[in-house]
């Protein structure tokens, strides 16, 4: 029977990022679904490996970090890669999840390289049924696929917000080791770090956004979308309209030539709902759109439309949830 290993990611500070105990969740699922004695179990590649470890122990049974000090200075997903290929040894069954970020598509494409596993990637969903299926949106959202690998096991790179993690019954162990000689891919040095201006939320995990387009007018009506996205507690979307005048930075662009997010919110401020728009948002829970434009293309798709002005509509909502807030 198959084993579901989920290959971590962390934030900074060395802790745990939100999109691995997603996959940690989605592991167990499916390591239950399939039964007999398939296990889920993680592994964190770190120069201190510890925090992250303990808190992916809290969602799956087993949990294997090891401790690289390369790892501090050098680009993570080499490494991850390696160390990570090592842990799962050639186990043709192996199912791997990993995020569908930056980190995790360069891990996915690593490993492929390194051990001939195939890949399937931004799953939207996956199931055991006597073998796994992955959902997947393809062009654009327009399709979604139901596919399933020709061999026994893969490589899956999951989208953010596809899975609510949950912990699991009891908190797993963790091994801890330390990485086995030079590894043979070449190093990639990382000579400095730059926090991106705007970027304080990770727009592609955020649960709520907050997006503005042309309707918000200049960057100074941007403060009214950042401040509704702070008060809800999410991160800040725009349109290519809103990036191409310069009004946020291109990080934050949402559609077709940007990044494509599914929170359980999106509020659409001023934003007509171009199909290279939608195709980035679409798969949001819920949709809510704020334009004076009764007829908008945003109409079409959003749960709820507010025909009105958004500055007097977004003002009145900062009002009544700074009310709430107390
Ligand atoms: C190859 C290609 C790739 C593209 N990629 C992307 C992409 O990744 N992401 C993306 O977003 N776009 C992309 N675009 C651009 C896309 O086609 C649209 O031009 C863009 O999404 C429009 O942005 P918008 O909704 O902000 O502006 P508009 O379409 O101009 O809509 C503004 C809306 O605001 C409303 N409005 C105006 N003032 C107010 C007010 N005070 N109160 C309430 N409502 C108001 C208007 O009624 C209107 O509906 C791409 C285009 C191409 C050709």
């Amino acid at each position: 029977m198959p084993a579901f290993w989920v290959i971590a990611e962390h934030n900074a500070d060395g802790s745990l990022a939100r999109i691995s105990a997603e996959a940690a969740t989605l592991a167990r699922s499916l390591a239950a679904a399939a039964g007999g004695d398939s296990e889920a179990a993680g592994i964190v590649v770190a120069a201190d490996p510890g925090h992250a470890a303990e808190q992916l122990a809290v969602y799956l049974p087993r949990v294997v970090a090891v401790a690289d000090a390369a790892a501090a200075g050098h680009a993570w997903a080499v490494l991850a890669a390696e160390r990570a290929a090592a842990v799962i040894g050639d186990a043709p069954d192996a199912v791997i999840i990993l995020g569908a970020g930056p980190d995790g598509r360069d891990v996915a494409g690593m490993l492929a390289a390194l051990g001939g596993r195939g890949v399937l990637v931004n799953a939207t969903g996956a199931a055991w049924d006597g073998r796994l299926t992955v959902e997947m949106s393809v062009f654009g959202g327009k399709l979604i696929t139901t596919s399933g690998f020709t061999a026994a096991g893969g490589i899956v790179t999951l989208r953010p917000n596809t899975v609510t993690a949950e912990v699991g019954p009891a908190a797993g162990t963790v091994e801890r080791r330390s990485a086995a000689g030079e590894p043979s891919i070449p190093l990639v040095a990382v000579l400095d770090q730059v926090a991106e201006v705007g970027a304080a939320a990770p727009i592609e995990e955020a649960r709520i956004i907050v997006s503005g387009g042309r309707g918000v007018g200049s960057p100074e009506g941007f403060d009214l979308v950042r401040e509704i996205a702070a008060e809800l507690g999410g991160a800040v979307g725009a349109t290519r309209a809103a990036v191409d005048s310069g009004w946020v930075p291109y990080s934050q662009q949402i559609g077709q030539t940007g990044k494509i997010v599914k929170p359980q919110l999106y509020l659409a401020l001023g934003i007509s709902g171009a199909i290279q728009h939608k195709v980035g948002m679409q798969t949001a829970e819920t949709i809510v759109a704020v334009n004076r434009d009764p007829d908008s293309p945003i109409a079409e798709f959003a749960d709820l439309l507010v025909v009105g002005d958004l500055f007097e509509v977004g003002r009145a909502m900062l009002v009544a949830l700074r009310a709430r807030s107390g």
